[in-house]
């Protein structure tokens, strides 16, 4: 498939790609439309800056614009589901403008708002619902939705919503809905859980991929500081002071660091926005509304915002600590260069950051270059490299820990986002 147009979808359809002017379907856009237009099920694999979201948005839209009839009071005929609030906000803006001239009607179900409003919205019935898990989970104890004339349900960041506790919700969810129906999965990763996940929840799906997470990265420049813990924040008032970086991300660890970061930036007089679970709903959107309006120069977030923020004109993502999860390295910086741009990534790498260095170049396999000419410059001494212990006993008890360690470093992050 070479073009739009040669999918069939609706006229209007296409005067609203035209008017964002994409002019050919990304990769994911043309292994995925043509399946789900068929009805088929659907396994991808790919992350968000891939054209994903219109991959299962447009086939939804025309399936739903063809019909006739509304939906019945409280019904909902298609249901997207993604792991944040920011991620499903940016999904629903999408197909609001998708489905422009269609008498198609859509809501964003998200906590953090209050919900006697969406309770309203959907009385009538909805063709599309865009929901984090938590809200909808209520909506639907109250009996505030139903899904009898469901025809099609999208699961996106499977994973993402695995590292954020939802596994549980998602798996109640979908338990919900009826056997007869569509369902697209999408996930940047396949760990074994998705895979599970994907075998109850798929028939017989097609697995389509985008390219691989490495090659999407390959506009960022990507660099390196090595830099001790306390001169972190005089770094990156260091590299602010660079022009030429016009709309920055910088990510942290943990909310108590954003909060650190911006108090920092608010005695240099730097305009900024902050996103993590501390912030109210709204206050995380007008976060990222003044940062895409170019209002604020600088947006600091947890991994929160990791995934979720399409943002054209990202000149810049620093990461002020780097990710414990290397895959999560890769969906930050890719922020950047999105819609063909170019990008820059800077990581202030200080000694707890070594290990997590290493398992980054892992992940995108290469090297990523270091800046050493900078007043803050800092030589750690080499990372030890671990020997593994043998012996049938202390491999059992080997075996046993990281499960542990694994478990409360999950409680650990998902309550400091
Ligand atoms: P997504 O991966 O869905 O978050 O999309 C990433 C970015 O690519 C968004 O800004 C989209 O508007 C844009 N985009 C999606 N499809 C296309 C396309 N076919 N051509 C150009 N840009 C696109």
């Amino acid at each position: 498939m070479s073009d739009f147009k040669s999918l069939n979808l609706l006229p209007s359809i296409l005067t609203e790609i035209e008017r964002k002017g994409y002019i050919n379907p990304t990769t994911i856009q043309s292994k995925s439309i043509p399946v789900l237009l068929k009805g088929s099920d659907l396994l991808g694999i790919a992350q968000t800056g891939t054209g994903k979201t219109a991959s299962f948005s447009l086939p939804i839209i025309d399936r739903l614009g063809r019909l006739s009839t509304r939906p019945e009071p409280l019904q909902v005929r298609a249901l997207i589901l993604a792991p944040t609030r920011e991620l499903a906000t940016q999904i629903h803006k999408n197909i609001c403008s998708y489905s422009k001239g269609l008498k198609i009607n859509s809501a964003i179900i998200i906590g953090g708002v209050r919900k006697e409003n969406q309770i309203e919205e959907l009385k009538d019935g909805m063709d599309i619902v865009v929901s984090t898990p938590g809200r909808l989970m209520d909506l639907m104890g109250g009996g505030h939705i139903r899904f009898d004339e469901l025809e099609v349900f999208v699961l996106d960041e499977a994973d993402m919503m695995l590292d954020f506790g939802f596994y549980e919700d998602v798996k109640t969810i979908s338990s919900k809905l009826p056997k007869e129906r569509q369902t697209a999965l999408f996930s940047a990763t396949m760990p074994r859980q998705i895979e599970e996940l994907a075998k109850k929840l798929l028939n017989n799906p097609v697995k389509v991929q985008s390219a691989p997470q490495s090659s999407t990265i390959s506009k960022i420049e990507q660099l390196v500081y090595f830099v001790e813990e306390n001169d972190k924040l005089a770094l990156l008032q260091m590299l602010l002071a660079d022009e030429s970086i016009q709309r920055v991300l910088v990510f942290c660890k943990a909310k108590y660091g954003v909060i650190n970061v911006v108090e920092d930036l608010a005695k240099n007089g730097i305009s900024h926005g902050e996103i993590h679970s501390n912030r109210t709903q709204t206050q995380r959107d007008e976060a990222i509304a003044e940062f895409s309006e170019g209002k604020i120069r600088v947006l600091v977030a947890t991994d929160i915002a990791a995934r979720g923020i399409d943002v054209l004109d990202v000149t810049h993502v620093i990461n002020f600590n780097l990710p414990d999860d290397a895959t999560y390295y890769v969906h930050r910086i890719g922020r950047t260069a999105r819609a063909g741009k170019d990008g820059v990534a800077i990581s202030l790498c200080g000694e707890r950051d070594l290990a997590l260095l290493r398992n980054v170049q892992r992940q995108i396999k290469k090297d990523i270059p270091t800046i050493l000419d900078h007043p803050f410059h800092k030589e750690f001494p080499p990372l030890k490299v671990k020997k593994k212990r043998v012996g049938s006993s202390a491999s059992f008890r080997e075996r046993k820990r990281p499960s542990q360690a694994k478990r409360r470093a999950k409680k650990k992050f998902l309550e400091n986002l």
